[in-house]
């Protein structure tokens, strides 16, 4: 890190007293570190279609490093009960964010298998969500945060994350969308950074769902139960907790039969 970024990261998050927390190390900031540019950097085709995401403005914990998203979704998990239940599922955990995992781990997980399709450490097990080595009804929880976006064929995807689930199972699938759209959008000539990064919001990123979100997701024989975060989390102060208030808790079921 260069001096500069350092002594930002230092005042932010060293100096006694501080407005905002963080959720994930428990810590009082003075706050949250930005994404690149922060909001200034965000396309502005983003921002005219009205793309909700990560919080660019109020991305990174300067204490732990945990990501706005990273910290939403753990106040989502804790509200619903989803975390504590845990301690009797099977689960299986997308790109793991590492102090999300290490939470989750608390809880005792009866089989938890943090998964990537490019396993940064040796006790992340190598998976194409593509093509999973599962076996069908696996699991009762796939967890997702912000993975979607990034896999060539969703639909694919889905059809999987369906049948490794059990019957009654849940799936996280945060995502960032544009509810503005009426249409997912996603077209094969889109096919370098620059472009991607414009249509898409992010250089990596291979589509932008639109509002179209919850039937796609429904063709893939998954019901919705998504939250919005106003229905779970009505009380918080979303400003000082550094997390977007625009971003749903995406929570699918697969039917019972
Ligand atoms: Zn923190």
């Amino acid at each position: 890190m260069n001096p500069v970024k350092l002594a930002k990261y230092v005042l932010a998050g060293w100096l006694p007293g501080g407005h905002c927390h963080c959720v994930m190390c428990g810590r009082r900031v003075w706050r949250f570190m930005p994404y690149l540019r922060g909001s200034t950097g965000v396309p502005e085709l983003m921002r005219v279609l009205g793309g909700v995401g990560s919080n660019p403005d109020q991305f990174e914990c300067p204490r732990c490093g945990a990501h706005d998203r990273e910290r939403h979704l753990l106040m989502y998990l804790e509200k619903t009960g989803l975390l504590t239940d845990m301690r009797d599922m099977s689960v299986l955990h997308f790109a793991p964010e590492k102090r999300l995992a290490r939470r989750i781990k608390d809880h005792n997980p009866a089989h938890y298998v943090p998964c990537d399709l490019y396993p940064s450490t040796q006790d992340i097990q190598r998976v194409d969500m593509l093509e999973m080595q599962f076996e069908d009804q696996s699991f009762d929880l796939v967890i997702a945060n912000h993975v979607l976006e990034h896999v060539d064929d969703d639909l694919r995807a889905l059809g999987e994350i369906r049948r490794v689930l059990k019957p009654g199972g849940y799936a996280i699938l945060q995502t960032p969308f544009s509810a503005k759209l009426h249409h997912t959008w996603q077209d094969p000539g889109i096919d370098n950074d620059a472009a991607r990064l414009q249509a898409y919001g992010q250089c990596d990123h291979v589509r932008l769902f639109g509002r179209d979100i919850f039937a796609r997701f429904a063709s893939a024989g998954l019901l919705s139960c998504v939250r919005q975060h106003d229905e779970l989390l009505p009380d918080v102060d979303a400003t000082a907790l550094g997390i977007n208030p625009d971003e749903p808790l995406f929570l699918f079921r697969r039917p019972e039969r």
